[in-house]
């Protein structure tokens, strides 16, 4: 299956290759990073000279329009459109290096979790639901 993520706030396309590129900032470091397009794969491409240390809580923007991309839901995390079946869903996953949780969100509720970090944020995210 062929992955579409998209800027929640510009509806830019993110991937138009494979990777999923983001605007990472930590501090004073800022540059393009790239994401595995699988949901559950934590595969990061960073450009050479960065550095990226497990536990710091990176901020993500959207390369196209600019706009913060942390979630309005749990500020730890970052969120992406996706469309499934042609229904927008909300991916969200960690803003912390080395935390693995990622979920996808539709109308109906959570529908898919990764990672073996999610259970902290589970009781918020299970009663969410992504509504247009
Ligand atoms: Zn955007």
């Amino acid at each position: 299956m062929r992955w579409n993520y998209s800027c929640p706030k510009c509806k830019a396309m993110l991937n138009p290759d494979e990777t999923i590129i983001l605007i990472g900032r930590l501090e004073k470091v800022k540059c393009l990073m790239g994401f595995h397009p699988e949901p559950g794969n934590y595969k990061i491409f960073v450009p050479p000279g960065i550095t990226v240390n497990q536990g710091d809580i990176w901020n993500f923007s959207c390369p196209v329009c600019g706009q913060d991309l942390t979630a309005e839901q749990d500020e730890k995390l970052c969120a992406l459109n996706t469309n499934i079946e042609e229904e927008t869903h909300l991916v969200l996953f960690s803003r912390v290096a080395g935390e693995k949780a990622t979920f996808i969100v539709g109308k109906t509720g959570l529908k898919e979790r990764h990672g073996e970090h999610v259970e902290s944020y589970l009781p918020r995210l299970i009663q969410m639901k992504y509504l247009l």
